[in-house]
């Protein structure tokens, strides 16, 4: 599983992130990086996937009755994706928060979406609703050898346990 890898942290999880293919064509990639770096989670995995349309229908197999579907599927197949899988304290949660409203005018200033996007079809960024779905993302885009084990230097006085 990967699940708690990262055993110095019980309650450290693992979330999947993507910019769409409107993050990349924007050159917004290094932002959202930054983003979620600078809040103190860590990135172990990241590459470019143009996604298939059968990797997307398995991805959004929940929303496959929406009226909106065929157009998602076409809007997330239009170009590559760059995915992602990040870990830490309640990342799935403070990123969902971080990410911000599924459509960016209703998204608060300070969340990406609110501040990046104005268009729900082209809202720029995914993350995983809960930690389940989280693994079943990051096993559906990710092999166990993309992602990588590694520890954050963690110096008294820098990095504040609570
Ligand atoms: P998310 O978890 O915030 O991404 O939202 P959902 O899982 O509900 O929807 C998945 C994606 O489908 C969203 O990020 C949008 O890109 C798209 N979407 C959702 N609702 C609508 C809608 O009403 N119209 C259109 N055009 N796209 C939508």
């Amino acid at each position: 599983s990967l699940l708690n890898r990262n055993m110095a942290d019980p309650r450290a999880e693992p979330t999947f992130l993507a910019v769409k293919p409107d993050g990349v064509q924007r050159g917004l990639v290094g932002e959202i990086i930054s983003r979620f770096r600078k809040l103190g989670y860590q990135l172990v995995a990241g590459k470019f996937v143009w996604p298939s349309k059968d990797l997307l229908h398995d991805h959004y197999a929940e929303l496959s009755s929406k009226p909106f579907f065929p157009g998602l599927i076409e809007y997330m197949s239009s170009g590559p994706v760059f995915a992602m899988v990040w870990e830490g304290t309640d990342v799935v949660s403070v990123g969902r928060k971080t990410i911000g409203a599924t459509n960016p005018r209703k998204s608060p200033i300070g969340t990406i979406r609110g501040d990046l996007a104005i268009d729900v079809g082209r809202n720029i960024c995914y993350g995983s609703e809960s930690v389940g779905t989280a693994e079943r993302e990051i096993a559906l885009w990710f092999t166990t050898d993309e992602v990588a084990s590694y520890d954050l230097a963690r110096r008294i006085g820098f990095i504040k346990k609570n």
